[in-house]
Formats: C-alpha cells, sequence, structure tokens
C-alpha cells in the first residue's frame, strides 16, 4: 500500500487534530469518524464497488474548497473569485486526459449517477437537439415558440437505448424503470449468452439491428468479465448508434492499463463515463471523458443537469488522478486482477459455482444456490462472520432482486491493504466455510424463508479469528494512529 503509508507520523497528527477540532462541536460526528476506521480496520472488506483513498486524497477533500460556488467551466463562471478552483479543475482535467489518454475529460459530475445523466443529456443535446435546431431553422433557442418547445420536447424523449440487463450485470443508470434512464428513454436490454454467462456480441448486433438504438450503453456493475469494445464501437457505428461506456467499476483497471487494446474503452467509445471512487481509488465523485465532438455538449452540465462543482471533490481528484498516473498503481491495478483470478480458484476449487466460471477483471460472482441458500441469507451469514459483500442477482435469477442468487465479491479495496495470493486463498477459504456451514431457516409459520438462516456455532467466532490475523498483517493506514 506503498501510495497510501505516507510518513506516518505527519497522517497521525494531521487527524488527531482535525478530529479534536470537530469534537468540540459536535463529539458524536468525531467518535462515529473515529468508530468507522476502527470498524473499517476490523472487517473484511470484499465489496466490488469500494476501496480505500490515499491520505493525500482524503485530506485533500476537507478544506475551503468546499466554501466556495464555481458554476460554470474553467475561465468562464458565473460566480467572481474562482482563480484557484480554476487551477484544481484544470489539474484534474488534464491528469484525466493524460490518463486515460482522452480527447476531453468533465470532472465536475458529483457521482456516478451524476456523469450518466449529464452525459446523456449532452448526447440528446449533440444528437437531437442541434440538428432539429437546425432543421427548424431555430439560430437561437430563445426564439423558440411555446408550439416549437412542445416539439423539441418530443424530439428529445422518447429516444431508444440499449443497454446490459441488470440481471445480467449491467446498472440502474442504464435504463432501468425505478431510475430516471428508464422513464426518459424507451429501453432495450441484452443480455448474456444463457450457457456460457458472456456477453453475447453476435446476439447484441442482430437486438441492436433492429432496435436500432440511439445510444448503446456498454459497462456493468456485476459482470465478471472483460469487453470488447472494439467490437461494441463496430455495432454501434452499424446502427448509427452513440457508443457511451459506463466504466464506473473498472477504471482503476483501465488507467492502470489491465485493460488496453479492444479492452480500454477511451479509444473506442463516443463518451465515457466513471466514478472515480471504485477502483480508480478516488474521492467520491463522477467524471465523463469525451471525444472532440462530444466535447461542447459535455461542457454544458452545468447548467443542464448540474449546478455549483464540488471544488473540493475535484481537487481530490487532481491528487488521485495523479496518484494513478504512478508506476505504484499500474502494479496495484494489475494485483488487482490478479488477486481476483486466485480468488475465483480458490471458491472453485472448494466447489463453489461461479457465474462464467471464473473472472478476468476485479468481480467474481458466486452462485450460492448450489449451497442451498439465498444471496440474501448468504450475505447475512458473511456479514456475521465479519465478512462483508453484497449480494446481486444471477443471469435469469429465479430469486429476483431483492432475494437474488448471487453473492458478488472484488479485490481492489482488499489489495490496497496489501493483500497478495496466499491471502486471497484463505479469504476463499473463509467464504466457503460461512456457506457451507449456513443452512436456509423457516418463517415463523415453518415455511421455507429466502431471508432467515442459521449459521452453525462457533463459525463466526472463528472466521472473524482466522480473518482478524490476516487483517493485522496487512493494517489499513499503516502509521495512522489515533490518540
Ligand atoms: C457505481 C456505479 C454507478 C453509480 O455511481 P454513484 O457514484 O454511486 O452514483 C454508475 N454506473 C455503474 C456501472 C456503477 O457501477
Amino acid at each position: 500500500m506503498s501510495d497510501n503509508s505516507l510518513n506516518g507520523g505527519l497522517v497521525s497528527s494531521a487527524y488527531n487534530q482535525a478530529l479534536e477540532v470537530i469534537a468540540s462541536v459536535e463529539p458524536r460526528v468525531a467518535a462515529a469518524t473515529r468508530q468507522e476506521l476502527a470498524d473499517q480496520r476490523a472487517s473484511l472488506k470484499l465489496i466490488a464497488s469500494e476501496n480505500y483513498a490515499s491520505p493525500a486524497v482524503l485530506l485533500t477533500m476537507g478544506t475551503w474548497f468546499s466554501d466556495k460556488y464555481a458554476e460554470g467551466t474553467v475561465g468562464h463562471r458565473f460566480y467572481a473569485g474562482c482563480q484557484n478552483v480554476d487551477t484544481v479543475e484544470s489539474l484534474a482535467a488534464e491528469h484525466a486526459r493524460e490518463l486515460f489518454g482522452a480527447e476531453y475529460a468533465y470532472v465536475q459530475p458529483h457521482s456516478g449517477i451524476d456523469a450518466n445523466l449529464t452525459a446523456y443529456w449532452a448526447i440528446l443535446a449533440h444528437r437531437v437537439e442541434g440538428p432539429w435546431l437546425t432543421d427548424a431553422g431555430v439560430k437561437n433557442m430563445n426564439d423558440l415558440s411555446e408550439a416549437d418547445w412542445e416539439k423539441l420536447r418530443a424530439a428529445l424523449g422518447n429516444q431508444r437505448l440499449l443497454g446490459m440487463s441488470l440481471d445480467a450485470g449491467g446498472h440502474l443508470t442504464h435504463g432501468f424503470r425505478p431510475n430516471i434512464s428508464g422513464k426518459m428513454f424507451h429501453q432495450n436490454q441484452y443480455g448474456t449468452d444463457p450457457a456460457t454467462g458472456l456477453v453475447d456480441y453476435d446476439a447484441l448486433r442482430a437486438k441492436a439491428k433492429e432496435f436500432k438504438p440511439l445510444i448503446l450503453v456498454a459497462g456493468y456493475s456485476a459482470y465478471p468479465r472483460r469487453v470488447n469494445f472494439a467490437k461494441m464501437r463496430e455495432i454501434a457505428d452499424e446502427v448509427g448508434a452513440t457508443l457511451m461506456v459506463d466504466m464506473a467499476h473498472f477504471a482503476g483497471l483501465v488507467a492502470g492499463k489491465v485493460f488496453t487494446g479492444d479492452e480500454d474503452p477511451v479509444p473506442h467509445a463516443h463518451v465515457v463515463t466513471s466514478t472515480s471512487h471504485k477502483s480508480l481509488r478516488g474521492p467520491r465523485g463522477g467524471f465523463i471523458l469525451a471525444t472532440e465532438e462530444y466535447a461542447p455538449s459535455v461542457d454544458r452540465g452545468c447548467p443542464m443537469v448540474l449546478g455549483g462543482p464540488l471544488s473540493h471533490v475535484m481537487a481530490a481528484k487532481a491528487v488521485a488522478f495523479a496518484e494513478a498516473r504512478t508506476p505504484e498503481f499500474q502494479t496495484y491495478a494489475q494485483n488487482i486482477a490478479d488477486n481476483a483470478q486466485t480468488l475465483a480458484e480458490g471458491l472453485m476449487k472448494r466447489g463453489t459455482k461461479l457465474v462464467t466460471d471464473g473472472t478476468d477483471n476485479h468481480i467474481v460472482l458466486l452462485d450460492v444456490s448450489s449451497f442451498g441458500l439465498t444471496g440474501r441469507q448468504a450475505e447475512s451469514a458473511l456479514l456475521d462472520a465479519g465478512v462483508v459483500t453484497n449480494r446481486n442477482s444471477v443471469p435469469a435469477d429465479p430469486n429476483g432482486a431483492w432475494y437474488t442468487s448471487g453473492i458478488r465479491v472484488g479485490t481492489p479495496a482488499l489489495t490496497s491493504r496489501g493483500f497478495g495470493a496466499d491471502e486471497f486463498d484463505a479469504v476463499a477459504d473463509l467464504i466457503v466455510e460461512v456457506l457451507q456451514n449456513t443452512q436456509a431457516g423457516t418463517t415463523s409459520a415453518g415455511a421455507p424463508s429466502k431471508a432467515s438462516y442459521v449459521l452453525g456455532d462457533g463459525v463466526a467466532d472463528k472466521v472473524r479469528a482466522r480473518s482478524a490475523e490476516l487483517l493485522d498483517k496487512h493494517p489499513l493506514y499503516p502509521g495512522l494512529d489515533l490518540a
């Protein structure tokens, strides 16, 4: 965890003093903040979307940049006195462009969802609004009559979006009804091959040809395999779609050059969206990369979708992206992928069924139905034993999206702590130990339950003791001692 083990004394005194300042106003917040560190240090964090940002990234977020309004873009703000925000926003964008080899980077989105909503409206503005205004002979939107506005709204709405289905590993923001993307777009989904669990590009091409989407969305939150983005672009081009890749989950593997060539979305997509806090290990936030063609529309994220940017988080993005440009980060990213292999092999050799029978990214998706459990039961039993995971649908999940049949685990966080092959093999053993010793429970009326479970006597304590050994060997934020 080289880039997380800055001068321990310096980091300790920074946090001890900060906590003292906080405690002088609301001691319960200071206490909860201390407890959160203790809890994170003591748990086996396998949530695939979480990580541990460096002290430099975390400290950057706690400053007076938070106090500044800076709506607009660098050099073109709706507020006075934004010269220092301009500096950090420019730095973050420059690092992002260099890191990912992108033509343009927009670092204002506050989260992954904001980045996607901003990107969708940018694509609509570029693909629909612009041509529509030209066709209607309108130079200035202020000249639109009410009747014209009606027509423009109709033209913008009901556009077709094709994304990966939720149970194949897609994300809510890729056109699912509970999310605004499923309401603003006429959406359709592509899935995975039922036999292999892999994206079936031929089926996807056939569906795209039939559906003719304006936007083809690639990217996932729970797919344990790499995607061929060159092929995705070919399909998008064949049907005249804009290819948007949401790399929220795997941005760290792109930044660390584990995904290159056809697996690197940046050279192939028109627009790439991302979070900065998952495998990329930055502050909680989002960002967008785009080609020159789409840049002017993306640049209007504020005021189209966003208000004032979080300047303190943009500053922290600049720090995190600078970290990600180092050779150490490339080693980290390769370790994430290598560790996922070890974890998957460790689970399979102990009899666990995995979706796609393995992984080649940072995600491992267990099908826990072979243990006679739902994802909900497995998640709860693992948590009792201090193993933090999340339940997740598997393709064509018979238990639906609430109870599910899967458990999703990922390697970015524990790899940041320095876990390697031996530790991840031990983690596989701990997971299987819990699942083998958990039985599905019954309802109070004696019927089979999808939620209740019985964990064997002493299993939780035994697993906790064994994970404590692993965690003690690889401390989180080594050298950071709270008084
Ligand atoms: C996590 C995730 C998001 C949402 O990110 P938030 O920062 O939680 O809004 C969007 N898309 C994908 C694919 C994700 O995995």
